[in-house]
């Protein structure tokens, strides 16, 4: 593990490709480089570009040829997702991710971010997680596809890099909630389901709330902002095969959870405990030691993330993601429109957008967004 040559306002200075700009994640990072001051990243719509279309990415790197790339396009879901699309969550996945990487190296990109996810470690490890027991046992089987997936494509960073010398590194954030998140009440992570849960039943003057599981599984939750502070903070100051943690290194019950968002939603209500549904892996906390050394900690604490996360709910009830079934993160194309995807496509960065997106509520209190402006004023330093 080393700390990168690179000057922070080198890397800041290029213009990066940002894949997934519209999921959670993506446009967390968005906001992030817009805060930091780099140029308009390059951002496609989905309906421009099926990611899991090589031909089609191909061209658009040969095109564009962004100087760095953010991989943060994936099909994503909670733990009945997981379990009810195990083909779209494995094929998915490890096609854009090869895609991308493949692409990416062969077009010049001189430094490429692949997020991978806490489930990538086994059911069982030593908790605190470090990064160290990758493949030390067997996996969660309610997200195996999803895990599968992420571990090839930390094995295709590491094999590009040693082979081709590809500066690509890899993070493993832990469960992640804010603005923009899938509030959909059955295929959602557990954060964003209980958001919309406690809100319909205040809404609906419900006498109790269902909470899958037993309550007891514990789980590390960080607030999409801290993961995009963390992610150019990395870019810019580390390089290496070592694939590192993202999280804040503690955790809570779901009961625990529950609790919270009870609070921010302001429901007065009863919880019952639904022991029918499947807990998933009994705790998933990081261990975030190498992360700490690397010179970054998170920022936002659950009350406030949850709090802010609550009101961003409130503020977008129109538009959040809240049904039934999980989308992929790339549009299926017709068969009609399949061979549209052929054509060159115009790939414009939205720069307007982008402009408009370091003012963009994050939903983050204003003190918190302050704190969260530290990291990219050192990079632009
Ligand atoms: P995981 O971290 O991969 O297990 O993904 P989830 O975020 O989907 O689930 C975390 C935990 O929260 C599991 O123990 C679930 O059973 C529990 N949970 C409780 N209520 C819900 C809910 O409404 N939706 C989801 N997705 N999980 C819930």
């Amino acid at each position: 593990m080393r700390a990168s040559n690179a000057t922070p306002a080198a890397i800041l200075s290029e213009r990066a490709f940002v894949a997934g700009h519209r999921g959670l994640v993506g446009a967390a990072l968005v906001r992030a480089l817009a805060r930091a001051g780099a140029p308009a990243p390059l951002l496609v719509e989905k309906a421009r570009l099926d990611l899991r279309d090589g031909a089609a990415v191909e061209s658009l790197f040969a095109s564009e040829r962004p100087g760095h790339v953010y991989l943060a396009a994936g099909k994503v879901g909670g733990i009945r997702a997981n379990d009810a699309y195990p083909a779209e969550f494995i094929r998915d996945n490890l096609a854009i991710q090869t895609n991308v990487i493949h692409s990416a190296w062969r077009h010049g990109v001189r430094k490429f971010m692949f997020l991978g996810s806490s489930c990538i470690y086994p059911r069982l490890a030593e908790q605190p997680m470090h990064e160290s027991c990758l493949l030390t046992g067997p996996l969660e089987p309610t997200n195996e596809w999803y895990a599968i997936a992420k571990i090839a494509g930390i094995k295709m960073c590491h094999a590009y890099r040693r082979q081709y010398g590809f500066n690509a590194i890899c993070l493993m954030p832990t469960n992640l909630y804010g603005p923009g998140d899938n509030f959909s009440l059955e295929d959602s992570h557990v954060l964003p389901a209980l958001i919309r849960r406690f809100h319909d039943a205040k809404c609906a003057g419900a006498s109790e709330v269902v909470v899958w599981g037993t309550g007891r599984p514990r789980r590390e939750f960080l607030h999409v902002d801290d993961l995009a502070d963390a992610a150019l903070h990395l870019m810019a100051r580390y390089e290496g095969e070592d694939i590192v943690n993202v999280g804040t290194g503690t955790d809570l019950s779901i009961a625990e959870l529950a609790a919270l968002v009870q609070r921010a939603v302001g429901y007065g209500g009863a919880l019952r405990f639904d022991a029918s549904k499947p807990d998933g892996t009994p705790r998933k906390l990081l261990d975030v030691s190498r992360l700490h050394a690397l010179g970054w900690r998170h920022r936002i604490a659950p009350e406030d993330g949850i709090r802010a996360t609550y009101q961003w709910f409130l503020e977008h009830r129109s538009e959040v993601r809240s049904g039934a079934t999980v989308r992929s993160a790339v549009a299926v194309p017709e068969p009609a429109a399949a061979a549209a995807t052929a054509q060159p496509a115009v790939f414009a960065p939205d720069s307007e957008r982008f402009a408009g997106a370091a003012a963009a509520a994050s939903g983050v209190p204003t003190s918190r967004r302050e704190n969260l402006g530290t990291t990219a004023a050192m990079l632009r330093a």
